[in-house]
């Protein structure tokens, strides 16, 4: 039987990245995916007529502009183009708009309150500096606070320096900033509630948090810290919907020689005195390798594909605690025209935000009430935009394709699973929520996919669906993500590595993850590194 150099489980874009990056070093490498097609969380699916769905991710920023390069992504399909803005409907029949544009976004704030559109100018401020102390970090590995190692005492000795020229308020304020709750972050800047809620959803977007729970600021620096282009805090729809950034990099990888293999599902990773060999595929086919690479989440990698008896009991105990809960559904909708807004003045650079339909902090909070009560939402929080409104290429002239992106949906309906009519429910509500701001909308209506937790799981393997494969909360970040001790893409089986959203910097279409884990096992190979550094480019 022929012998691999690498196998990478998944064909999600983590795994795919991970996979090209060691092609490009010369490795022999398959990468085997369960389901027949490729891109797992970022996917684009044609599921109605000549519509193509983005039914998972929707919107693009976090990908990492040195892969972008590195593999030279355009080369192989993907555009990225940038969207604006963002707008909250409000019961009492107005709106609050967010602009990019500076002048306008501070005369609707100041439209509610000249406090907030004066304070705007150093919440930015403060927290783009979040920002920019982050990003330095998502193209590296985690330092490991007990190690001795060069490496580990190298990059310690860097993120101090870059923290303590912060300055000593600024130190303080970081500290801070990274514990907190999303809601008094925003306290700290904000008087007008409806501009604090539009805030606010950045902070629980895809966790098991509400907006007062600690550690929801920082979940709001993970939507802020991607950029489009180069312009920090930009977000973008990519050309064809999200798959076509997984087709890409699977471009990449097929043009370094890499061979995919789909409705390839992997049984378990085979381990002998320690060491992985290779897998054993759901269909009783065995593939060898020297190392492997899993792009699944830490659960579904060491609670279901390997053998108990191989880990160390507490480093089992850890990934069974680890946080990965469901939280997040989404309702894919074709529409056979573009809906209105009559909140909204006609022609609206609105049209081509994100739009969102809870106008206070109460009912943000209300909305996770519900979550914890064992239920969906009953006065969702909706991210939904419409990217054909930008790419045409996603649906029939004339005819458009809405994501919604919804918060809160639990992974079980009062602990057990979903029905149909529980499903079909769900998606009323987000579609009753939606009408409620545009009377035609219902009408427009051609077919919709509904997604619980579950079914995300079900279709694409990440446990409970939770779409980061990890809540993003201190103790599961950096040096602790996704175990301590285990946060450098190894694994306690020697040539068993992790390289799913489940590790540094963790969850989003970012591909950082995959290209930090290439990285370190082209160093344990002693192999060149493909890797592109960071830019430093902040
Ligand atoms: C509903 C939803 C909306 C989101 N919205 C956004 C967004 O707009 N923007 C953004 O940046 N991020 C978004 N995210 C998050 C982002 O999409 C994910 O964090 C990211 O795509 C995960 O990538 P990954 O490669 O790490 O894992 P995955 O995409 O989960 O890939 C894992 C792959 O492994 C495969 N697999 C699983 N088990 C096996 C097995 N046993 N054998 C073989 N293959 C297996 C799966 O089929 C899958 O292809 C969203 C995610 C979801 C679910």
């Amino acid at each position: 039987m022929k012998t691999y150099d690498a196998i990478v489980v998944g064909a999600g874009h983590n795994g795919l990245t991970a996979a090209a990056f060691l092609a490009k070093a010369g490795l022999d490498v398959v990468c085997v995916e369960k389901n027949d097609y490729i891109g797992g969380a970022a996917v684009s699916r044609n599921l109605y007529k000549d519509w193509w769905y983005s039914n998972c991710s929707y919107v693009c920023s976090l990908l990492r502009p040195e892969i972008y390069r590195a593999l030279e992504l355009h080369k192989h399909g993907l555009q990225v183009t940038p969207y604006g803005g963002s707008v909250t409907f409000m019961e009492n029949g107005d709106y609050y708009g967010s602009y990019h544009d500076h002048e306008v976004a501070y005369r609707e704030m100041a439209r509610f309150s000249r406090h907030d559109a004066d304070a705007y100018k150093t919440y930015s401020a403060d927290t783009m500096r979040q920002c920019r102390f982050i990003r330095d970090f998502l193209l590296s590995t985690a330092p490991d606070p007990t190690s001795f190692r060069p490496s580990d005492i190298r990059e310690l000795i860097r993120i101090g320096g870059k923290f303590m020229n912060m300055g000593e308020d600024r130190m303080y304020e970081t500290i801070r900033f990274w514990t907190m709750s999303v809601a008094e972050y925003l306290d700290e800047y904000f008087e007008t509630d409806v501009i604090k809620a539009a805030f606010s959803g950045s902070g629980i977007i895809g966790t098991a948090l509400g907006i007062h729970s600690p550690g929801t600021a920082y979940v709001l620096l993970h939507h802020y810290m991607g950029d489009v282009d180069g312009n920090v805090g930009s977000w973008g729809f990519a050309r064809g919907g999200m798959g076509s950034v997984s087709k890409s990099i699977a471009g990449a990888f097929q043009a370094a020689g890499g061979e995919l293999r789909t409705e390839a599902g992997v049984d378990q990773i085979i381990v002998k005195n320690g060491k992985t060999t290779g897998v054993a595929l759901e269909n009783g086919d065995e593939i060898s390798a020297r190392v492997v690479v899993s792009a699944m989440d830490v659960k579904r990698t060491f609670l279901k594909c390997v053998d108990q008896e191989e880990l160390p009991p507490a480093f089992y105990k850890r990934v069974e605690n680890f946080k990965i809960r469901g939280s997040s559904g989404k309702v894919n909708i074709a529409l056979d025209g573009l809906p209105t807004f009559p909140a909204l003045p006609e022609g609206s650079s609105l049209y081509h935000s994100d739009m969102h339909f809870i106008d206070s902090m109460e009912r943000m909070e209300r909305a996770y009430d519900d979550w914890k009560d064992g239920t969906w939402s009953k006065d969702p929080y909706v991210d939904m935009v419409i990217p054909t409104i930008s790419d045409p290429t996603m649906a029939p002239p004339g005819k458009h394709f809405m994501s919604c992106f919804v918060q809160y949906c639990p992974y079980q309906v009062e602990g057990r699973a979903w029905t149909s009519e529980e499903r079909d429910a769900f998606g009323k509500s987000v579609i009753d929520q939606i009408s409620n701001y545009s009377p035609d909308f219902k009408g427009l209506i051609l077919h919709a996919e509904i997604r619980t937790p579950q079914d995300i799981e079900a279709e694409i393997g990440i446990t409970e669906g939770n779409i980061f494969h990890g809540e993003l909360t201190m103790d599961q970040l950096l040096f602790n993500r996704p175990v301590p001790g285990y946060a450098q893409y190894r694994s306690p089986v020697d040539g068993l590595y992790m390289c799913g959203s489940s590790v540094h910097p963790g969850g989003g279409v970012m591909a950082a993850p995959g290209a930090n884990a290439a990285r370190e096992i082209l160093s344990d190979l002693k192999r060149p590194n493909t890797v592109p550094e960071n830019f430093g480019d902040d």
